[in-house]
């Protein structure tokens, strides 16, 4: 599972690994593996996984969450 952490948007969307809209690659305002000034890509092997990385790096326990619509639809 992946999860982007958008700051400007103050929320995180979890992927499937292989979702096209998911981008492996981070850039360097959203980095892969830890969170710059946009936010971030992280990984973990569950949703609750994810979901608590993406919470403990934002700092914030109430981090709202959604998952992708577009892996979710197949
Ligand atoms: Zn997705």
């Amino acid at each position: 599972m992946l999860i982007n952490v958008d700051r400007q948007r103050g929320g995180g969307a979890v992927h499937e690994d292989d979702c096209a809209y998911a981008r492996r690659y981070g850039t360097k305002l959203k980095p892969y593996g830890h969170l710059g000034k946009d936010g971030g890509w992280l990984e973990g092997k569950s949703l609750e996984e994810v979901v608590q990385k993406a919470k403990a790096a934002t700092g914030n326990p109430h981090l709202p969450i959604h998952e992708c619509s577009f892996c979710r639809q197949r």
